[in-house]
């Protein structure tokens, strides 16, 4: 799967160790456990790829693995968008899918084990009362009343609250640990809760559900995972990860910790990704401006350059944030193989040529991909009037701008050389038109084909291009870091910090013919505007959206920039 081989990493020494030291027999299990509250993002997906290309790489294999212990805020809804994504991003999970919910027996039968060896409690503290007593980082926790009950009533207790004899909060199973740790998750971390709530998979079974830290490792353990790779604000979590295994006497994982993707213009909180979607900031989880995987998936990114990206940022314990820059630079590597070339104009300028045939129609032969010999060609029709681009012309150019200027000439793709001999304006001075003159001989194959001109243009022949909406995406949030801005001392909440420009929709763009048929999902690059791809939701046949992948880099902006500065 992984394009090119795969940089070594902290992660795959250790487990390069343990196939030698034998310690797991030699084998390499690895899984991605999301909890289904939410979509999938981008730094979930560093997390897959990780978790996926070491299986494979060592001849192993990973697992899908559903942490549903929290039936409030989980939805089958999820599980499927989740499944789908992991999927899209070329992975196979068919027979690998878990569900920690299918382990509820098993979880309970441990915990009565650790009860029986006097390693777990009910106790009648609230959950408030529990905190309160927890201590703090300097202080240590106090011991509750109910910690001495011994094995047999503590078995009793349970199962009457397994059996559903108390409210909500009325009791939790806590583990007994040490309340003076120094580590605030050993200080007996409750294990059980009691909620009367059904559950999206087992129903009304269980109204009991495990928490974070009783479930997961032991759910690794169930399913035999070798290498529990996890992000580090779980490493405090270890000790306890460790504790409950041994105590329990199973099959122990290791636990390896890495730091967590964060990227540059976006949030990647679930609870923060949420609010865009619920609060309406958003058309959904999908918008093609989340950096959800089925929002970068509508908007063009295809699945293999999400792959390079985070093979690209690689693995490693400390924090950083990632240029969204970089992701865009995969896409557009990929793209720039892949994606057909197509003509389409986005504020379209009228050009008539004037000394051009009226009826008469041409069909030029123009490739698919230069990148890709194989791509083969199509027939682009040419006639008296077209398309361009408005930002193409300009009345009082400057020497550098090597587009149309009056007096000034440049080619059109595959077509013609041209010359802009009149500028035809509206009442308020606005350019409508221009009217230019052809140079008959400059069409490949002609005697003036290799005359020199600074600058070539796309094109649409304006009897032949069809209408089309166009998305146009800029960054959903103006800032760098809209989870945090250090520098201005000031936290701001990161709605305000939203772009109010990071959606333009245009109508009445003028594409070429050959897009009329063009399906949803497909990408092209737009000659000289960018990718685009064509949406999966706003589509009909015969009428495709295109939405804007990510621009091709602009030449001209570049000395404007320079000029700017
Ligand atoms: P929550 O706060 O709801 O737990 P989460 O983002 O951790 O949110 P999970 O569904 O628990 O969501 O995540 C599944 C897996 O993806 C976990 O192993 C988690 O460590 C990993 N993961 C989540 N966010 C990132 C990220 N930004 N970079 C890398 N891995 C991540
Ligand atoms: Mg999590």
């Amino acid at each position: 799967m992984s394009e090119d081989k795969p940089a070594s990493n902290f992660i795959r020494e250790i487990i390069a160790q343990d196939i030698e030291s034998g310690i797991f027999g030699g084998k390499v299990q690895t899984r991605f456990p999301p909890e289904p509250n939410g979509y999938l993002h981008i730094g979930h997906a560093k997390s897959i790829v990780l978790n996926f290309s070491i299986a494979e790489d060592y001849g192993g294999t990973c697992s899908l693995r559903f942490d549903d212990t929290n039936p409030i805020k989980e939805e089958q809804e999820y599980v499927d968008a989740i499944t789908k994504d992991v999927r899209w991003l070329g992975y196979d999970v068919e027979e690998k899918i878990y569900y920690t919910s299918d382990y509820f027996d098993t979880l309970h039968e441990y915990a009565l084990k650790l009860i029986n060896k006097g390693l777990a409690y009910v106790d009648d503290l609230t959950a408030d009362e529990i905190r309160e007593m927890r201590g703090t980082l300097t202080e240590p926790g106090k011991d509750s009343p109910h910690r001495d009950r011994s094995p047999d009533e503590n078995l009793n207790l349970f199962d009457k609250m397994t059996m559903g004899e108390f409210p909500d909060g009325a009791k939790t199973l806590r583990a007994k640990i040490d309340m003076k740790s120094g580590n605030l998750n050993m200080r007996d971390p409750v294990m059980y809760r009691i909620l009367h709530s059904p559950h999206h998979r087992t129903g009304d079974k269980w109204c009991i559900y495990p928490m974070y830290d009783w479930a997961h490792g032991q759910s690794d353990s169930i399913e035999g995972v070798t290498h529990s790779l996890c992000t580090t604000e779980f490493e405090d979590h270890r000790p306890l990860y460790d504790w409950f295994l041994e105590n329990l006497g199973v099959h122990q994982p290791r636990q390896i910790e890495f730091a967590r993707l964060n990227l540059t213009h976006t949030v990647l909180s679930k609870r923060k990704l949420i609010q865009l979607v619920q609060d309406g900031h958003v058309s959904g989880w999908d918008d093609p401006r989340m950096p959800t995987l089925s929002g970068l998936r509508r908007r063009g990114f295809p699945p293999g350059a999400i792959r390079a990206f985070c093979e690209r940022i690689g693995v490693a314990k400390a924090f950083s944030t990632v240029e969204v820059g970089l992701l865009e630079f995969c896409v557009r590597e990929e793209l720039n193989k892949t994606a057909p070339r197509v003509m389409g104009v986005l504020r379209p300028l009228k050009v008539v040529i004037t000394d051009y045939p009226e009826n008469q129609i041409e069909e030029l032969e123009a490739e698919n991909n230069p990148e890709d010999p194989g791509a083969g060609s199509r027939i682009m029709p040419f006639s008296r009037e077209i398309y361009i681009e408005r930002d193409d012309f300009m009345e009082d150019a400057p020497k550098k701008f090597f587009r149309l200027a009056p007096g000034r000439e440049v080619r059109l793709k595959h077509a013609y050389i041209i010359k802009c001999d009149e500028v035809i304006k509206d009442s308020n001075g606005e350019v409508i038109e221009l009217r230019c003159s052809h140079d008959a001989g400059s069409k490949s194959g002609g005697p003036t084909a290799d005359r020199k001109v600074k600058g070539t243009l796309h094109w649409v022949s304006a009897a032949h291009a069809f209408d089309a909406e166009i998305r146009l995406y800029d960054h959903l949030f103006m800032e760098d870091d809209p989870d945090n801005d250090p520098e201005s001392g000031q936290k701001k909440d990161f709605i305000e910090l939203l772009n109010p420009g990071s959606l333009e929709t245009l109508k009445g763009c003028k594409l070429e013919p050959s897009l009329l048929k063009a399906k949803a999902g497909e990408r092209f690059q737009f000659m000289r505007l960018g990718y685009f791809c064509v949406d999966s939701k706003d589509s009909a046949p015969e009428r495709p959206v295109f939405n804007r992948t990510v621009t091709l880099r602009d030449a001209w902006a570049k000395i404007k920039k320079k000029q700017a500065k």
